[in-house]
């Protein structure tokens, strides 16, 4: 799909055409820009595809009446945590605070997701929680991670077809910087994908790239 916030002097005088005189036929769009068909294709072809315009067969195009503002809004809210989400880093929960500041070096994330014998989600452990357990003078190989874990029903998280505005929310909300991506299963909760703050910021960028498509 693309998304064209800027459009260029061509593709804005199709705009007032159809604007104007819509629906029209390609045809006579070529005719009162003295351009072939075959040259206005591409404009035609943009303008369709960035939702600004929209064609019916033996009718022609007509002007949807939506802004740039309005059409990259409708592109936001298709954005799905299925389409950007990235593996999830879990640890057992009977793991040492000392084996799970080892592991979020290794597999180089913020966020490990704490999960039970059975592999279901019980708790989420973030950088500070490890910093946190590591102040005090206790023995981090002989403390568990269940003991400094924030633990269920207090972890927030989300689904595959849930939308990354609605993550994004989230997170600002519980001022938070990753969610676990989870499928709801009769046990309990299987964790099977990680948005962080840098997932969002990939889909961000990725919304302004699909303009040079
Ligand atoms: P950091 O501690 O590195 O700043 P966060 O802001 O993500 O990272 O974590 C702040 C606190 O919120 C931590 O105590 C952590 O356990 C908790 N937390 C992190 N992610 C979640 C989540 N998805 N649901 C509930 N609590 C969370």
């Amino acid at each position: 799909m693309v998304i064209t916030i800027e459009l260029n002097k061509r593709q804005e005088r199709i705009l007032q055409i159809v604007k104007d005189d819509g629906p029209i036929t390609g045809e006579h769009i070529a005719d009162r820009l003295n351009l072939t068909r075959a040259t206005l294709r591409p404009d035609l072809a943009i303008l369709t595809m960035s939702g600004y315009l929209d064609a019916r067969p033996r009718v022609g195009y007509f002007y949807t009446g939506k802004t740039g503002a309005q059409l990259l809004t409708d592109k936001i809210k298709k954005l799905l945590v299925k389409d950007y989400k990235s593996i999830p880093v879990v640890v057992n929960e009977s793991v040492s605070v000392y084996d799970a500041i080892v592991t979020m070096f290794l597999e180089d994330v913020g966020t490990l997701f704490v999960v039970d014998e059975k592999s279901l989600l019980v708790g989420v452990l973030s950088r500070k929680d490890l910093l946190r357990a590591s102040i005090g003078k206790q023995e981090l190989t002989s403390i568990p991670v269940n003991i400094i874990m924030t633990r269920m029903p207090n972890v927030t998280m989300c689904e595959q077809n849930d939308l990354i505005l609605d993550v994004a929310g989230k997170l600002i909300d519980k001022q938070i910087d990753a969610l676990p991506v989870i499928k709801e299963t009769d046990k309990g909760f299987e964790v099977v994908g990680r948005i962080t703050k840098t997932n969002i910021t990939k889909a961000f960028v990725a919304l302004a790239g699909e303009e040079l498509l």
